[in-house]
């Protein structure tokens, strides 16, 4: 599932290709993955422009203007969704990788030659030559139009954000305050802390030495000064190298990167420890999650 630095990525890549062009025609070929009114979708969005795009935790905020009234489409990915933007010599693409060889097809060239596939449900084309398409293999993802009152309750109901201004320690501290919950179950929840998924908590928790059972009301000071720095640590990183899951980026400028070469844990299993190397990466279930954990070297 694309997280935080994942959906960072897709926000600042989209926002260097799709701001500011008339949207001339969409097609929706899955309507379940419109939230909101069928009819008014279109009627909202067509020759409109995004002027900007935002995001909260996981979902993704494309400002536009309805008339005189400022409307946002919200879009989040949930499991498998991705963004492919094609465009003049250009591709963007982010979110989920459906396999191995759509991953490969996109490092090598080609990944616009499969589009739109079976799993395009929703596309919008900015005149004849650039094309956006929205492709969910599993269709958990959803789009929907809000207006700026309820785009407000919506944010509220999200938790602290890493690398935001209020994601101070004091904040941190008086969240995790007596918490009877297990550390990972309460580090996936949006309310609590907002963009963090399994890949990231895994990889905060191994750095920060904690056992993801642990509970929260368990943990010493100095434990969770380290689950609060490593978050911050390992997200910005994480957004530096464009993500882990499918962000990979090719268009003139060659940018390239990818946060997997830096996991420790997440997808380790039954592989030697590489810090303490004495002991194998254990997958176990917690928070109905597979977590993944050294058992020697968090506690
Ligand atoms: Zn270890």
């Amino acid at each position: 599932m694309p997280e935080l630095p994942e959906v960072e990525t897709i926000k600042n890549d989209l926002s260097q290709k799709v701001l500011n062009k008339k949207i001339s025609k969409i097609v929706i070929k899955k309507p379940k993955l419109v939230k909101s009114s069928y009819t008014n979708f279109k009627k909202d969005l067509l020759g409109a422009s995004f002027f900007e795009i935002d995001r909260i935790g996981k979902l993704l905020i494309f400002s536009f203007r309805k008339g005189k009234k400022e409307k946002y489409l919200l879009v989040h990915l949930k499991m498998t969704g991705q963004f492919i933007f094609v465009g003049h010599n250009s591709l963007v693409a982010g979110g989920h990788a459906n396999s191995k060889e759509e991953s490969k097809r996109y490092r090598m060239g080609g990944l616009e030659k499969g589009l739109p596939n079976k799993f395009s449900h929703i596309i919008f084309y900015f005149g004849e030559k650039e094309i956006l398409y929205f492709n969910d293999m599993r269709q958990f993802g959803y789009m929907k139009i809000v207006t700026k009152d309820e785009l407000d309750i919506i944010k509220n109901k999200y938790g602290i954000e890493p690398l935001q201004k209020n994601f101070t320690w004091k904040n941190f501290q008086k969240i995790f305050q007596n918490k009877k919950t297990n550390i990972k179950a309460f580090l996936l929840k949006q309310d609590v802390i907002s963009g963090l998924g399994n890949i990231y908590v895994d990889e905060i928790l191994f750095a920060s030495g904690v056992l993801p059972t642990r509970t929260v009301a368990a943990l010493s000071e100095g434990e969770l000064r380290k689950v609060f720095e490593n978050t911050k640590s390992i997200i910005k990183k994480a957004i530096k190298y464009r993500g882990t899951t499918f962000s990979d980026y090719v268009d003139s400028s060659g940018k390239r990167g990818n946060f997997s070469d830096f996991l420790k844990v997440y997808g380790k299993q039954k592989t030697l420890c590489p810090k303490c190397a004495r002991t194998e990466i254990l997958k176990i279930k917690v928070a109905g999650r597979g977590t993944h954990f050294c058992p020697y070297c968090q506690n």
